[in-house]
C-alpha cells in the first residue's frame, strides 16, 4: 500500500486560502448550532441517546445506548424498538401533516406527480400487504431493481415496514450483476418495472430481471411496476403487476415495531476499487444518524423547504438522503427520474425554478459537467430559492466548489462538502451551514458526535499541516454492522490495518486549523521518483485551468521514475473546438503540463495528458481510476460491470489509437 502519510506529499491544496464565514442571517435560523459540538464532546453517548429520542419515535425506549463489547460488531439502542417506515410516514400523518407533499415526482418525459404523506402512507401499507401475500416474512430479503420513480421509495418503505431487508440494485446494472446480488442475499421477491426513461428513450429493465431470475431459485415472485408501457415477456407463475396487486391489497396495515438492530438493508458498494461488498445496515442507529445529519448538515426545515438530492436510490446517498433521512424529518422533496441534459442541458435548473427548490445535494462530477456546459445555461433560470448546496461522492475541487457557490448559489449559499461512505451509512465529515466558516475543497471537520482523525503508518495522530490515513476511532450509530454473510471479510477489510480502529481506505491531510482535506484513496496515491503524489491534488490543479472541466489522474509504471503521472482531461465548451484545430492540441497539452508544474511543482508534471470526451464512471459518478490505469499501462481493461456506460472505455481506447 502506498504511504499516504509521507512527509513528501505536496501541499498544493493546503495553499487554498479562500474562506467564507457564515452569514449571520443564516445562522439565526440554522438547525445546526455550535452547541452541538460541546454537547457531543461532553458525553458522546448521551448526545446520541438524545438524538435518537428527539428525532425518532420509539415504540419501546432503549436502556443502553451503545454496546461495543463485541467490537467491531456494534449494537446501538439494542433493547429499543421502532419501525423505520412508521417513522418516515405514519407519524407525520398522525401529526396532521398528511396533506404535505412528500414527493414532487418529475418524470424524464415531463410527466409529474405530487404525492402527499397521506398518499405515500396508503401506498406503503398496500405494498407491505402485497409483500406479505407474496411470501415475504420478517427477515426475508427483497431485491429492488427500479428506475427513479416513486414506487422505488414505496418499495423500500414497504420492506422496512415488515422487517424485510431490501437490497436495491442500480437500474443500470446488467442481468449478471443483478443475479449475483440476488444470489448473495437469497432474495425471495424482486421488485422491478417494465422500464424507465433515460436520455429521452424508454430503456428496458424486465428483460434483465427475466434473465437473472431464470437462474435464481430463491425468487418466488417478481412485482412489475408499469412505467414505460413497453411489451414485456410474462411468466404467469411468478410475475405480478404492481398496480394490480396494490389495488387489490388491503389498505390496512399496522407497522410492526422492530428491534433496533434488526437489519434494514443490504447495499453493495459502488465497486470503484474491486468486487462489490454487501454492506449491512440496521434500523435504529442508521435512522438516527440519517435524520440528524440531514437536519443539521442540509439545514432542513420541513415546513418550508423543498429539498432535492439528485442521487439515484441505488446508491447509498439515495437511501440515506432521499428515503430515510428526509422522510424521517417530514421534508418535501423532488424526485427526478432522468438525466440532467434531457431534453436540454438546463433541465435541473428548470426543475429548481419550478419547484422553488431550496436545498440541493449533488456530486462533484455533475458540477464539473455543468461547468463544461458553461454558466450561460444555469443563468437562464431563476435559482434564487436555493439557500443550501451540498456535495458528495468525491473530493470537490476548489474551483468547482467556487463555481457551484457563485453560479448556482448566486454567490450567497453555503456549500457543504460531505464525506462519508456506504459503510458509514450517513455523513461523517462536513461543515455545518450557519456554524462553520467554509473552505472550498475541504470536507472540514467531523459532524458533532463523530470522531475521525488522520494518522500515520503506526496509527498515531498526525499534527496539523500533515497527511496520512483517514480513520474513525469511535463507533457511530449508522456504522455498517458487517458484510452480508462474511464476518471475516468485514474484520479484515476495515478493522485490521489499525487495531480497533475503522480505516476507510482514504488518505487525507489536516491543515493548520485542523480542517480535513480528503486526498482520495490511498491505493491511488502515486510514487514518482520517490515523491508521493495524490491524484486529487493534481486533478484539482488541472481543473483550476480555465480550459479544463474534469480531470482524472493515475500513476502508470515507468522505467525511470517508478511511476509516472498520466492525466485524462475533459475540456470546457469553447476549449474543445480549439483543441481540434491542427497543432492546437499539442500546444494545449504543453500549456496544461506547465500549469501543473506551476501549481504544484515540476515533479507533478504529467508525463502524458490525453484529451477525452468522457471518463469512465460508476453510476454514482465516481471516476474509475483502475480502468484508466489499465489504459495507461497498455493492459487489457479490467471488470467494467459497474460502469454507468461501458462504451466509454472503447471511446477512450479508440482516441488513443488515433495518430497524434
Ligand atoms: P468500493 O468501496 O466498492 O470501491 P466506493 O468506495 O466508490 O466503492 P462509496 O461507498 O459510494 O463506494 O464511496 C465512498 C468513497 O467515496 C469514500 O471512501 C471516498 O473515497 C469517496 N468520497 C465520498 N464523499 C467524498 C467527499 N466529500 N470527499 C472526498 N471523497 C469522498
Ligand atoms: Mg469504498
Amino acid at each position: 500500500m502506498a504511504d499516504a502519510a509521507s512527509e513528501e506529499t505536496l501541499d498544493n491544496l493546503l495553499r487554498e486560502d479562500r474562506e467564507f464565514p457564515p452569514d449571520p442571517a443564516f445562522t439565526a435560523q440554522a438547525v445546526g448550532t455550535a452547541d452541538l459540538y460541546d454537547q457531543a464532546d461532553a458525553d458522546r453517548e448521551t448526545f446520541w441517546a438524545d438524538q435518537a429520542r428527539e428525532r425518532l419515535t420509539w415504540s419501546t425506549d432503549f436502556t443502553q445506548t451503545l454496546d461495543w463489547s463485541e467490537a467491531p460488531f456494534a449494537k446501538w439502542y439494542a433493547d429499543g424498538r421502532l419501525n423505520a417506515a412508521y417513522n418516515c410516514v405514519d407519524r407525520h400523518v398522525e401529526a396532521g401533516h398528511g396533506d404535505r407533499v412528500a414527493l414532487h415526482f418529475v418524470g424524464e418525459p415531463g410527466d409529474t406527480r405530487d404525492i402527499t404523506y397521506a398518499e405515500l402512507l396508503d401506498q406503503v401499507k398496500r405494498a407491505a400487504n402485497v409483500l406479505l401475500e407474496s411470501g415475504v416474512s420478517k427477515g426475508d430479503r427483497v431485491a429492488i431493481y427500479l428506475p427513479m420513480v416513486p414506487e422505488a421509495v414505496v418499495a423500500m418503505l414497504a420492506c422496512a415496514r415488515i422487517g424485510a431487508p431490501h437490497s436495491v440494485v442500480f437500474g443500470g446494472f446488467s442481468a449478471d450483476a443483478l443475479r449475483s446480488r440476488i444470489a448473495d442475499a437469497e432474495a425471495k421477491v424482486v421488485i422491478t418495472a417494465d422500464g424507465g426513461f433515460r436520455r429521452g428513450k424508454p430503456s428496458g429493465l424486465k428483460p434483465a430481471v427475466d434473465e437473472a431470475v431464470a437462474d435464481s431459485p430463491s425468487v418466488l415472485k417478481v412485482l412489475v411496476v408499469k412505467r414505460t408501457e413497453q411489451d414485456v415477456a410474462w411468466n404467469d407463475d411468478k410475475d405480478v403487476w404492481w398496480h394490480e396487486a396494490l389495488e387489490a391489497a388491503s389498505a390496512e396495515h399496522t407497522a410492526e415495531p422492530m428491534e433496533a438492530e434488526h437489519p434494514l438493508f443490504i447495499l453493495y458498494t459502488s465497486g470503484t476499487t474491486g468486487k462489490p461488498k454487501g454492506i449491512l445496515h440496521t434500523t435504529g442507529g442508521y435512522l438516527t444518524q440519517a435524520a440528524y445529519t440531514n437536519a443539521v448538515v442540509h439545514d432542513v426545515h420541513p415546513e418550508s423547504d423543498v429539498y432535492w438530492c439528485s442521487a439515484d436510490v441505488g446508491w447509498v446517498t439515495g437511501h440515506t438522503y432521499i428515503v430515510y433521512g428526509p422522510l424521517a424529518n417530514g421534508a418535501t422533496q423532488v424526485l427526478y427520474e432522468g438525466t440532467p441534459d434531457t431534453p436540454h442541458q438546463g433541465r435541473w435548473w428548470e426543475i429548481i425554478e419550478k419547484y422553488k427548490v431550496s436545498i440541493f445535494y449533488t456530486a462533484p462530477t455533475a458540477i464539473r459537467t455543468c461547468m463544461k456546459w458553461g454558466k450561460d445555461i444555469p443563468e437562464k433560470f431563476d435559482l434564487s430559492s436555493l439557500r443550501v448546496l451540498g456535495s458528495v461522492g468525491e473530493p470537490i475541487n476548489p474551483e468547482a466548489w467556487v463555481w457551484y457557490r457563485q453560479v448556482i448559489g448566486g454567490g450567497k449559499t453555503p456549500v457543504v462538502d460531505t464525506w462519508w461512505q456506504t459503510e458509514t451509512g450517513a455523513i461523517m465529515i462536513s461543515a455545518l451551514p450557519g456554524v462553520t466558516a467554509l473552505k472550498p475543497g475541504s470536507a472540514q471537520i467531523a459532524v458533532p458526535g463523530i470522531s475521525v482523525d488522520v494518522v500515520d503508518e503506526q496509527g498515531n495522530s498526525v499534527d496539523n499541516g500533515h497527511g496520512g490515513y483517514l480513520i474513525i476511532d469511535k463507533p457511530w450509530p449508522s456504522m455498517l454492522r458487517g458484510i452480508w454473510g462474511d464476518p471475516e471479510r468485514f474484520k479484515e477489510t476495515y478493522w485490521s490495518r489499525f487495531e480497533g480502529i475503522y480505516f476507510a481506505g482514504d488518505g487525507a491531510k489536516k491543515d493548520e486549523q485542523g480542517n480535513i482535506w480528503v486526498l482520495g484513496r490511498v491505493d491511488d496515491v502515486m510514487n514518482v521518483s520517490g515523491h508521493r503524489l495524490s491524484t486529487t491534488e493534481i486533478e484539482s490543479a488541472l481543473v483550476s485551468h480555465p480550459k479544463v472541466a474534469e480531470a482524472a489522474v493515475v500513476g502508470a509504471t515507468d522505467a525511470t521514475t517508478g511511476q509516472a503521472v498520466c492525466a485524462f482531461v475533459i475540456l470546457r465548451g469553447d476549449a474543445v473546438q480549439e483543441a481540434d484545430e491542427p497543432g492546437e492540441g499539442e500546444d494545449l497539452v504543453a500549456e496544461l503540463r506547465n500549469h501543473v508544474a506551476k501549481e504544484i511543482g515540476a515533479i507533478a508534471k504529467p508525463r502524458q495528458i490525453l484529451v477525452v470526451a468522457e471518463l469512465p464512471k460508476t453510476r454514482s459518478g465516481k471516476i474509475m481510476r483502475r480502468l484508466l490505469r489499465d489504459v495507461a499501462e497498455n493492459r487489457e481493461v479490467g471488470d467494467v460491470t459497474t460502469l454507468a456506460d461501458s462504451s466509454v472505455m472503447d471511446l477512450i481506447q479508440q482516441g488513443l489509437a488515433k495518430p497524434a
